[in-house]
């Protein structure tokens, strides 16, 4: 049987959602969980459930921020040989991690996959390329371990968890010799809580005209204790940060509620939307593809709406 690290991440004192998903997809699998730095106190416990056997806590000098030089130095000293394959979420540190294990390794990667089986002791995944309109099947040869990362949400959770028992397992792990030390990381002022972690998302299209204009989605979030995303229209024009991007070529997200402001519907904004349990589209255009898919849809101008909806919320 193929012997399976998950690299994973915390989001505060959370195991990064992501990793419950990918452990879902390995049951039946040896699985072991590494987490570098600080994890939270009910960690190892809500990883168990899901199947992790051991969760391996990485800590060291230099190891409580993230740098790419440090964590791959510790974590490849940590893999050696002992996995076959070694899974993370394919979140923006992972994507910068992975790749450079992979290289450390000689070994091969698989990048984004949105669903893999294990066939036997072999990885075969697939991942969308131009746009989505088709889907490569992904195996990995060469020397072990195969490194694999699964776009956040595109799996789903698994269903209920069970009560497993793992084992917490602190390692002293080495930096080793890094040129760049982290100091301080200040977080971006406009995302409260990673998109991709977010049960409620609001977002903003080109529409909305202005970086500054994205106040009123902000008022709204606040309201909602929600997150706020965009649109590459938007995000192109300079309105938001790439970081908010939903979509192909952004975040994938599968929230609660979703509330699309000012957003048409193109299928490549649609591919990291589409899976949110309740969609509501506000938009001046009665024809626009958003409403195909919308539970609930306002045809009106976003600029009178979105305030609107805000200050009913507030009376609840
Ligand atoms: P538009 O399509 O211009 O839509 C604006 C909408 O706002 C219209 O429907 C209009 O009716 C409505 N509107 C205008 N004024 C108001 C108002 N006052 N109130 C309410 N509604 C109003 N896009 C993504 O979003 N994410 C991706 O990751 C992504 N990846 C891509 C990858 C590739 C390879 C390619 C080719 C494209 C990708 N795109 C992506 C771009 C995508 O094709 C669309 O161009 C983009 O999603 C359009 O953004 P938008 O809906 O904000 O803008």
């Amino acid at each position: 049987m193929a012997k399976i690290l998950v690299f994973s991440e915390t989001s505060g004192e959370s195991v990064k959602s992501v990793t419950f998903e990918i452990l879902g997809k390995l049951t039946g699998h040896e699985v072991d969980v590494a987490i570098v730095g600080e994890m939270g106190p009910n960690a190892t416990a809500d990883l168990a459930k899901y199947g992790a056997a051991n969760v391996h806590n990485l800590k060291g000098d230099n190891l409580d921020k993230y740098s790419p030089e440090g964590y791959a130095n510790a974590l490849k000293e940590f893999i050696g040989s002992n996995y076959d394959y070694v899974f993370a979420g394919a979140t923006s540190l992972a994507k910068d991690l992975m790749p450079r294990l992979a290289g450390m390794f000689d070994a091969g990667m698989a990048s984004e996959v949105t669903n893999f089986v294990m066939e036997g002791d072999n990885f075969a995944g697939t991942r969308p390329l131009f746009a989505g309109k088709v889907l490569a099947k992904v195996e990995l040869d060469g020397p072990k371990p195969g490194f694999v990362t699964v776009r956040p949400n595109a799996l789903g959770m698994p269903d209920a968890p069970t009560a497993g028992a793992g084992t917490a397992n602190e390692v002293a792990a080495n930096a080793g010799d890094i040129k760049a030390v982290i100091k301080e990381i200040v977080k971006g002022a406009s995302e409260k809580l990673d998109l991709t972690e977010a049960n409620i998302i609001v977002s903003g299209g080109r529409a909305m005209k202005s970086a500054e204009n994205f106040k009123i989605l902000e008022e709204l979030a606040e309201v909602l204790g929600a997150t706020v995303g965009a649109s590459r229209a938007a995000v192109d024009s300079g309105y938001a940060p790439h970081a908010m991007q939903v979509g192909q070529t952004g975040k994938t997200v599968a929230p609660s509620l979703y509330i699309a402001c000012g957003i048409s519907g193109a299928i490549q904004h649609l591919a990291g939307m589409r899976t949110s349990k309740v969609i509501v589209a506000i938009n001046t255009d009665p024809d626009a593809p958003i409403f195909t898919k919308a539970d609930y849809g306002i045809v009106g101008d976003l600029f009178d709406i979105v305030p609107l909806l805000k200050e009913e919320l507030k009376k609840v």
